[in-house]
């Protein structure tokens, strides 16, 4: 199926075409410089950043992907969860254009659309899939049968996210907003073992499948500003390097260690943070020290797109789940366990 899906959860305007797990286009435009002097995504700088870009980027992926809106199978769009402004921007573009094009809509979960868009990388999801969700908003290990209706939780964050962390500690060591990328680029020349902080959740007693990342970010705090204290220089390199190399051991570990008990042999790393490097690196070794197949998409399509939103779509129209009516909401906090948004009346 050739589907467009629109993704507006944050600032990220992404558009995306797909046919099966193809990839045709993947048109974004980031409001986050308008955000940076904020050091935060402002919901309502990026529900008008998206207003803006929403008809040039849609042009944008039709003009890159060669097809006509007319030859659409369906309009997908991220129904939740995310901002609602932002979000409610996306589903009503989705609406008028799949209204006026008389095409399906299909209303699909951010959560699930990070997981599903490994599919334009390596092919078709294995089933059963370990997946590791980590981004901005979200740090869980899931375990999928059916990306379209069957994602179930094993464990998630008990404070901040991955990605929460990343920024935090980029704003402790003034590398500016979004931190994430900032902290990956500074840890390349540092030493990962110069400073050993905290691992969260790692004791016997603790929950094996939950994540905990603010004692972490708290400790990195402490341990620069007793720096600062005392006058001395902050190695930023060594900071970010061993403040990584605790959020990618702690995400690493626990993700193989849910594989291992469940039987499951694929996993699959998804959201913002699997762009990181060293993550990267560090579940490769690792799984393949475990004998499991590690899926994860390239850094682009791993951070918010369009594309991930077409790839759901997609599948739900290869697996004839029913379209979303015209009165779809958007749901800022659509639980991760509906992958798709039927609509409100019944069929
Ligand atoms: P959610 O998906 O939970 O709704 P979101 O959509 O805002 O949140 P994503 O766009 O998926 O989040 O991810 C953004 C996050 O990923 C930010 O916290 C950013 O710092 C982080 N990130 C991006 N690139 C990297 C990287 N190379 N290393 C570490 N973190 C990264
Ligand atoms: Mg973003
Ligand atoms: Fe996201």
């Amino acid at each position: 199926p050739l589907v467009l899906g629109i993704e507006t959860s944050c600032d990220e305007t992404g558009v995306g075409i797909v046919r099966g797990h193809t990839l045709l286009a993947d048109a974004v435009a980031s409001s986050v410089e308008e955000h940076a002097r904020f050091g935060g995504v402002v919901p309502e700088v990026a529900s008008r950043a998206h207003l803006e870009a929403m008809v040039p980027t849609i042009r944008r992926a039709l003009k890159d992907a060669g097809v006509a809106a007319s030859d659409l199978d369906g309009i997908a769009v991220t129904a939740g969860p995310g901002l609602a402004g932002a979000l409610l921007v996306g589903v009503s573009a989705a609406k008028a254009y799949a209204y006026a094009l008389g095409k399906p809509l299909y209303g699909v979960n951010h959560l699930a659309s990070h997981i599903c868009v490994d599919q334009l990388e390596h092919g078709a999801l294995p089933e059963p899939t370990m997946a590791l969700l980590v981004s901005g908003g979200h740090s869980s290990l899931l375990l999928t049968t059916d990306i379209t209706s069957d994602v179930r939780p094993l464990g998630s964050t008990i404070d901040d996210a991955a990605g929460e962390a990343f920024d935090k500690v980029a704003r402790v060591l003034g590398l500016g907003f979004p931190g994430g990328p900032a902290v990956d680029r500074y840890a390349r020349d540092g030493d990962p073992k110069a400073i050993r902080f905290p691992r969260g959740l790692t004791g016997p007693r603790d929950p094996v499948y939950d994540f905990s990342f603010s004692g972490l970010k708290t400790a990195v705090a402490r341990w620069v500003e007793e720096r600062r204290r005392e006058g001395a220089d902050v190695p930023i390199a060594d900071v970010a390097a061993s403040f990584q190399e605790a959020v990618t051991d702690v995400l690493t570990r626990k993700a193989i260690r849910a594989c291992k008990d469940h039987g499951v042999e694929h996993l699959m790393i998804g959201g913002g943070v699997a762009a990181n490097s060293r993550l990267r690196a560090m579940a490769q070794r690792r799984c393949a020290d475990a004998g499991i197949e590690l899926r994860v998409p390239r850094p682009k399509l791993c951070t918010d797109n369009g594309a991930m939103v077409a790839a759901l779509g997609a599948e739900m129209v290869a697996r004839g789940r029913s379209a979303s009516d015209w009165d779809l909401p958007a749901d800022s906090s659509l639980p991760v366990t509906e992958p798709h948004v039927p609509g409100r009346t019944p069929a």
